[in-house]
């Protein structure tokens, strides 16, 4: 655990010789660091298929004198930056996957001050920022107390289901002695994420014997019984406050207008701000799909076989925050208005949901520059002012470990 007492000033933090050069840095070292982003984001990364990715970042780790350098069971990059003792022990992230399947072109295309490719930004800016942090540090001597495990993830977006985090913070060697984590996703300089965004998603499979649609008639038809249950889910009065939201998005089966499918499948997405609301909206969307089963097999022909209903949570993303009070949270708070920024603190669904359900302080935050058509294949990222969101993270990590 991070104590209050030892956790240093950020204005104590940039009168530090040391510091104030390693901040320097950032902008000294821009175009360099805006070359190293360029080849990681070229290296393909998709959901399950991050280790090329890995392998580069993890030679990277070593070269800049990084120990304990590893690729960890899950597929992690793992590298130890020690201090003088292993606590407190800071985990520092970026996620190494994108939304985008391995046969995309990650080339990466300039134009003017924009860089364009998909997952230049996402995260991209994030994986060069552990990087450069490493560099800064690593020039500049920084002496520091606590230790530094900079991790590259993976698992971070939709499929991934944090899976990445999940053995980090469960299975993986460093489980149980991580005092704080910082993970760094997308650009920007304000956001602060100290709340963790949950979400429930769920696959529905309804099968059932299939026949003709006018020999057949009256066979419980699968379609039939998922839209009776996306009409029951449309109904929920999802509340505005605390935000809850869920999703129908993506549908599949039948083969042809004259008959009665043997199958259909629906993927739905639930979530909420607050732990209490996704448990309710879960329960109802449950209780929803039984009912439209239910009632679609009420109908059928006497003799006529039941659909079978299979239901499956193919994706959990806890609840949660890192109070705001939290010396994590404060230290942020500070950097952030120190750099001449109006800190915003936010809600979000990004690594830091499992930590934070784990009670471990967390937090993610903007690597610095700007970005957008995050997760299209127009993504682009800026990286002009990029160096504030490093001088940024830096004081935070600086300030837990120094
Ligand atoms: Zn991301």
């Amino acid at each position: 655990m991070i104590r209050t007492q030892s956790v240093k000033s950020v204005a104590q933090l940039m009168s530090t010789p040391h510091v104030a050069r390693a901040l320097r840095f950032f902008e000294t070292h821009a175009d360099a660091i805006t070359e190293e982003q360029i080849r990681i984001c070229s290296i393909p990364a998709s959901p399950f298929g991050e280790q090329e990715r890995a392998e580069y970042l993890s030679r990277k780790f070593a070269e800049l004198g990084l120990t304990e350098v590893e690729i960890d069971e899950e597929g992690n990059c793992l590298g130890l930056l020690r201090g003088s003792s292993r606590a407190p022990l800071i985990v520092v992230s970026a996620h190494l996957d994108t939304v985008f399947s391995k046969d995309t072109n990650f080339e990466v295309v300039r134009r003017s001050n924009k860089l364009f490719a998909p997952g230049i930004s996402d995260d991209g800016c994030g994986l060069v920022a552990l990087l450069a942090l490493a560099q800064a540090i690593q020039a500049e001597q920084i002496p520091i107390e606590g230790s530094i495990l900079f991790v590259g993830t993976v698992g971070e977006e939709g499929e991934g289901n944090l899976r990445g985090v999940r053995h980090l913070f469960t299975k993986g060697r460093w489980a149980k002695h991580v005092d704080a984590f910082v993970s760094f996703d997308g650009p920007g300089m304000d956001r602060i994420t100290n709340r963790a965004l949950g979400s429930r998603r769920y696959r529905v499979e309804v099968s059932g014997p299939g026949g003709h649609s006018w020999g057949d008639f009256g066979l419980p038809n699968p379609v039939h019984a998922i839209g009776r249950a996306i009409s029951r889910l449309a109904g929920y009065p999802a509340p505005k406050e605390p935000r809850t939201t869920f999703n129908v998005g993506h549908i599949e089966g039948g083969r042809s207008v004259n008959a009665i499918p043997s199958e259909a499948a629906m993927e739905v997405d639930l979530r909420s701000a607050a732990e209490a609301e996704l448990q309710r909206l879960d329960a109802f969307f449950r209780r929803a799909v039984r009912d439209a089963v239910d009632e679609e097999n009420a109908r059928r022909r006497a003799g006529d076989s039941l659909l079978k209903l299979k239901l499956d949570l193919i994706g959990e993303r806890p609840t949660g925050e890192t109070p705001p009070g939290s010396p994590l949270v404060e230290l942020a708070m500070e950097a952030t208005k120190l750099l001449g920024v109006e800190p915003r603190l936010d809600q979000s669904s990004t690594d830091s949901n499992l930590p934070i359900s784990l009670g471990i302080p967390a937090i993610t935050l903007g690597a610095g520059g700007t970005s957008g058509s995050s997760h299209s294949l127009d993504e682009w990222y800026d990286p002009r002012g990029r160096d504030l969101g490093l001088k940024r993270g830096l004081l935070v990590i600086l300030g837990i470990v120094m």
